[in-house]
């Protein structure tokens, strides 16, 4: 079994070189993921004589950007927090830019066919344990989702439809689910292939981008200077897009928990596939805390994950996240209980990812304290593909000094609730994953989940998706 990501998937072409020696821009962009590419892009598209550097450690898309789940909607699932922190206005405003982010990747799949894009939608899934112990049966509540549906109308949005119910397997490809929704816009694609297109599309714009270039250091100032190998890189502004590696940064390490995602993925079983009707490429994921998610590839593969794994104490990700993956096993056990019929089938890959996750869900953007002229975009709390575009936006203004809708963003610079300080924070983590565990189990079993677990696991900084769940309607309402 191979335990890199995506073994099926394209690359993204050959390794560039570092620098060499000391050299100078107007944008020095740290981090070839999805949130430095799109910035470096849009810095591009906003002002083309912008001299841009993408400065990678490794290569484009070696972190989570490359390794991701593929699956992509909008942020109409996260419109109750983003109202409560930005207003309404503003919150419907972003909503509305990942739907716009959407077209914007449907646009790119049109001309690049490595990114792979399937607007199959988003679905996202109930199974009975998950809609109180028992299967309420068609009739009963509309799900853990009823709150974001109704936020999303209350904003004047109907991004959602209702799965019927003999439609459920067909769309999810699990008989276990028992209610669903789905986002139509939404989908899957290839996150190696969404990589090495924007890596493509930003040499096309005359970005210059080094890989096999950490930056070991910075110095802030008027004009900032990061140390690499081949020589200091001196920039009219910084923007440090590397998402967990941010996450010691004395300014933001309170305010960022860095923990693992597993995805493993299955022999090629396209017939399979077929026999249910399962080939659509729906993005689909459940209602839990440790959020299961899954995928059927275009080459009949199923791509299975799961988040919430390995907490990094201390925020210290090392290289922990890079090798084979520790949960394999665990994550390969909830596919074949969730898609029974792939007890037999053989896994060709498994691999872990590191997750930089916000106590609110939201992404943190803004100056780095005390600076003018560097700027951060981290917090995407497993959720990056469309956001990455947004935060794209208001970076590329924040580096070029515009005054506009996107750098006088809420968003920006917003004061983000914190995390209990180290040591209380791993261990608190470790307390809540366990009961989240038991709740899981417990709903896996059909049994009522035991009290304490259930408070416990309450607890869990909000999870993709999750941020409005899972508060049960009122039942004046469930009558209705
Ligand atoms: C397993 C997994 C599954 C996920 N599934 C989904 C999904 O299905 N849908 C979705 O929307 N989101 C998903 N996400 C989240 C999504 O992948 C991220 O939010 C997104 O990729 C973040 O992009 P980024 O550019 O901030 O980070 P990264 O892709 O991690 O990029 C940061 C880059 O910075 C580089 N770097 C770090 N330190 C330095 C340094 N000192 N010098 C130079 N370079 C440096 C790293 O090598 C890395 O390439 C998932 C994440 C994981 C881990």
């Amino acid at each position: 079994m191979e335990h890199r990501p995506w073994p099926a998937r394209p690359a993204a072409g050959v390794t560039l070189p570092p620098p060499g020696r000391a050299r100078s821009f107007d944008v020095a962009v740290v981090g070839g993921g999805l949130v430095g590419l799109q910035t470096a892009l849009r810095i591009k598209a906003l002002a083309p004589e912008t001299g841009v550097a993408v400065l990678e450690r490794d290569r484009c898309g070696a972190g989570a950007s490359g390794r991701n789940g593929g699956q992509f909607h909008s942020w109409w699932d996260r419109a109750g927090t983003l109202e409560a922190v930005c207003g309404e206005a503003e919150a419907v405003r972003l909503a509305r830019a990942t739907e716009a982010g959407i077209e914007e990747l449907v646009a790119l799949a049109g001309r690049r066919p490595e990114v792979g894009l399937r607007q199959a939608g988003w679905v996202w899934t109930a199974g009975p344990g998950q809609r109180g112990g028992r299967d309420p049966g068609p009739e009963a509540a509309p799900g853990p989702w009823a709150e974001t549906v109704a936020k999303a109308r209350e904003l004047g949005a109907e991004p959602y439809l209702e799965v019927p119910r003999d439609d459920l397997e067909r769309r999810s490809g699990s008989p276990r689910v028992s209610a669903a929704i789905e986002e139509p816009r939404g989908g899957s694609l290839s996150p190696p292939g969404l990589v090495a297109a924007l890596r493509a599309e930003a040499l096309a714009a005359g970005v210059e981008i080094f890989e096999r270039t950490s930056v070991s250091g910075l110095r802030g100032g008027t004009r900032p200077q990061l140390a690499t190998p081949g020589g200091t890189v001196g920039a009219g502004a910084v923007v440090l897009a590397t998402n967990v590696w941010a996450a010691r940064l004395p300014q933001l390490r309170g305010k960022l928990f860095v923990v693992g995602s597993d995805l493993v993925e299955s022999a090629p079983v396209p017939g399979l596939l077929a026999e249910r009707g399962w080939i659509g490429g729906e993005a689909v994921c459940d209602s839990q805390a440790r959020v299961l998610y899954w995928t059927a590839t275009p080459e009949g593969r199923v791509a299975f994950g799961r988040g919430g794994n390995r907490i990094a104490p201390f925020n210290r990700v090392g290289g922990r996240y890079e090798g084979a993956s520790r949960w394999a096993a665990d994550v390969a056990a909830a596919m074949r209980r969730t898609l029974p019929y792939m007890e037999r089938v053989e896994l060709d890959a498994a691999w872990s990812g590191a997750v930089d996750r916000t106590a609110d869900g939201l992404p943190l953007v803004g100056r780095l304290d005390g600076e003018t002229k560097v700027f951060y975009g981290v917090g995407w709390s497993g959720s990056g593909v469309v956001p990455s575009i947004v935060g794209g936006q208001v970076l590329a203004g924040l580096a070029l000094g515009l005054e506009d809708e996107w750098t006088r963003s809420p968003l920006v610079d917003r004061a983000a609730p914190s995390f209990p300080p180290e040591p209380l924070r791993t261990l608190g983590a470790h307390v809540v994953r366990e009961s989240v565990r038991r709740v899981a189990a417990a709903a896996d079993a059909g049994r009522e989940p035991p009290r304490l677990a259930s408070a416990l696991a309450s607890l869990t900084p909000t999870a993709p998706a999750r941020s409005e769940l899972p508060k049960a309607p009122p039942a004046e309402e469930r009558a209705r």
